[in-house]
């Protein structure tokens, strides 16, 4: 099994010094386990910065708005991104979709135009409960919709299926339910395919076990250093196992 891709969402949470203390500890950790691979961490806008670390700790934009700069009050653009460097952004998460009312077409025009930027791009979808409950064809309709307009052959894209009933729930999908939705996922992309919903270290383990399934995108558990250390622990564990 080759490495897991992990990363951490911090939402609303951590502060700019928080942040730097976080990947300070991160970044020992990751020394001290020999850890090869990349971490990708989305911490606030007002924490983003250029962390010297030893490791490969890439820090990324939880959202940003498709512009250079202009007035887009309460946004961020390209110019306040190449400040620190991050070359790395979230769209298409959920939260952005049902509680900021993002729609397909405007995440579609920034997903187009942080890619030309040649940015790598989380790209999330994932479906409500009720759509859930109507069953496989309904998840895969709704699925395919949050995909439109999406260039899914792009070489810097990582997708994350998140159940929208599974994230900040403490309700994980099942490994048969994450493996049968990513087999449909990847009819339409070769690129990386992310778990994410409720991923904490107890259950990570199986989760990454899922056929198909190259990582996790981790909100509420990474949040606490030691509980995203354990979760790279293991997938490092996992992938000398296999
Ligand atoms: C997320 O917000 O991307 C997420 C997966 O959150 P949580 O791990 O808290 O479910």
């Amino acid at each position: 099994m080759s490495r897991k891709i992990l990363a951490a969402n911090f939402k609303t949470n951590h502060t700019r010094a928080s942040t730097r203390e976080y990947v300070a500890a991160l970044d020992a950790a990751m020394e001290k386990m020999g850890y090869g691979g990349e971490t990708y961490i989305f911490p606030p806008a007002t924490a983003l910065d250029r962390f010297e670390t030893k490791n490969d700790i890439r820090v990324g934009a939880q959202n940003a708005y498709p512009t250079v700069k202009g007035s887009f009050t309460g946004e961020i653009g390209l110019e306040q991104l190449g400040e620190f460097g991050i070359e790395t952004v979230l769209v298409g998460h959920s939260e952005r979709r049902h509680i900021l009312g993002e729609s397909q077409a405007f995440i579609a025009q920034k997903y187009a135009w942080f890619k030309e930027q040649g940015f790598t791009i989380f790209y999330c979808i994932g479906e409500p409960l009720e759509v859930r409950e109507a069953g496989d064809e309904a998840v895969r309709r709704y699925l395919v919709e949050q995909l439109e307009g999406i260039d899914t052959a792009y070489s810097k894209l990582i997708l994350a299926y998140e159940p929208v009933w599974a994230i900040g729930t403490g309700k994980t999908a099942t490994p048969d339910l994450i493996e049968t939705t990513h087999a449909m996922i990847k009819r339409f992309s070769d690129r990386p395919l992310l778990y994410g919903g409720s991923v904490k270290p107890a259950n990570i383990e199986e989760i990454l076990s899922v056929e198909g399934c190259d990582g996790a995108l981790i909100g509420t558990a990474s949040w606490e250093i030691s509980s995203m250390v354990s979760m790279l622990e293991i997938s490092e564990k996992l992938k000398t196992k296999n």
